[in-house]
């Protein structure tokens, strides 16, 4: 019998992959699966973006690059965080890593230790809370609730604070409600963080060019006054429908940029060369396709919304952003869970429940709308189907 280290134990997952693979089960077997479960843009990485990293191999570039990137691919990040948040960001405090997850993994990692508290928001991404649990730091969970959009509280994130807190986790636009923070919320989260000097924030920033009908998006790096403690993570997977690419990157206070590479060093060495060069031309070249991706998104989003308020039992409100609609389904008198899988099952519709992402997503589903409209529309009709049955 071979003995694990306990973290192991408590390691969670993404129910997505795990959804992703019965649904392709039931395809491989003829099922006509409509897939509204998976958190990937639906449309190709743009073509100058590609044609970059092909020609990035083909110029040599085969071998180890810095571990926290190269330089003229920080350049580029430092100059688009100017672009979009107005910051100046010194190229030496951000590290770019194999994909948004992994600065997730390390912040935890860096702070997470049996005795120490991190807060984290649920529903949420299920990272957060697996990683947490893998370092035995506690996880202590902040609701997001429906009548408020899906934002937090800041009062009630700051309530929630006690001497053993090191890190706080927020992500907005959301992963799996679309919800997005408003300005005045985070203005009062940071006011009253002046009075918690020991905690440190991780703004998982990853679906910020992804915002509707004008919404605004305050990065954390906007408040200089959190410049020693803030975590900023954001990515190339969402923005430029790079997931399979893996490219990610944060800003870290200076004091933790070094640690934050030398966890690199020891975990991956550095992202693959011609992906990094892939990532400059997404960064500095045209725009266009990431814009019409979106407008293809906020189309679909409101699509999506209607026809799922049509459905018997169902209210679904307006996501802000990402691509993310999160259904209340308790009139149903269905839990998430059994819903997600006879949607599966007999639907052949894809969605994720809401207890995937936490305690507090009991009672919705998670649908994506990086599908095709006719797809998005056909699948909630079988749901209708489904609920009608
Ligand atoms: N953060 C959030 C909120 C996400 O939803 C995701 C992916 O689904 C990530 C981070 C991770 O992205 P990546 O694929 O770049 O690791």
């Amino acid at each position: 019998m071979l003995t694990l280290a306990s973290g192991m134990s408590r390691l969670g997952t993404e129910t997505a992959f795990d959804v992703l693979a019965k649904a392709n089960a039931l395809a491989a077997q003829g099922a006509d699966m409509i897939n509204l479960g998976i958190g990937q843009p639906d449309f190709p990485t743009p073509p100058h973006i590609v044609d970059a990293g092909i020609k990035a191999l083909r110029d040599g570039h085969h071998g180890y690059t810095p571990a926290n990137g190269i330089p003229p691919l920080r350049e580029a990040v430092s100059r688009d965080l100017h672009r979009r948040h107005g910051v100046e960001i010194d190229p030496a405090r951000i590290v770019v890593v194999p994909g948004g997850k992994v600065t997730m993994f390390f912040a935890m990692l860096m702070f997470g230790e049996p005795g120490a508290e991190i807060i984290y928001p649920d529903p949420g991404f299920p990272i957060y809370r697996s990683a947490i649990d893998f370092t035995g730091a506690k996880a202590v969970p902040l609701p997001l609730r429906e009548e408020n959009g899906f934002a937090f509280s800041a009062e009630e994130l700051l309530s929630l604070i006690t001497p053993r807190t090191r890190l706080i986790i927020i992500n907005s636009p959301a992963n799996p409600t679309g919800g997005v923070t408003p300005v005045e919320e985070m203005d009062k989260l940071v006011a009253g963080l002046a009075n918690h000097p020991a905690v440190a924030i991780m703004s998982d920033e990853i679906y910020s060019c992804m915002l509707y009908d004008g919404r605004q998006h305050r990065s954390i790096l906007t408040y200089p006054e959190m410049a020693d403690r803030a975590i900023m993570l954001d990515g190339w997977s969402k923005t430029y429908a790079m997931t399979g690419w893996r490219a990610g990157f944060a800003v870290w206070p200076e004091a933790l940029a070094e640690k934050a590479t030398r966890l690199a060093i020891n975990d991956h060495s550095c992202v693959n060369a011609a992906t990094q060069y892939a990532c400059i031309a997404a960064l500095d070249g045209p725009q266009d396709a990431a814009i019409a991706m979106v407008q293809a998104f906020d189309e679909r989003r409101r699509a999506t919304v209607d026809a799922l308020n049509a459905l018997p039992g169902v209210s679904c409100i307006e996501p802000g952003g990402a691509f993310y609609a999160f259904p209340n389904i308790s009139k149903t008198g269905k839990s998430a869970k059994q819903m997600q899988n006879d949607l599966i099952e007999q639907a052949h519709v894809a969605t994720i429940a809401g207890t995937s992402f936490g305690a507090y997503g009991e009672g919705y589903l998670r649908v994506s709308y990086a599908n095709s409209k006719e797809n998005i529309l056909k699948a909630i009709d079988r749901i209708g189907d489904y609920l009608a049955g």
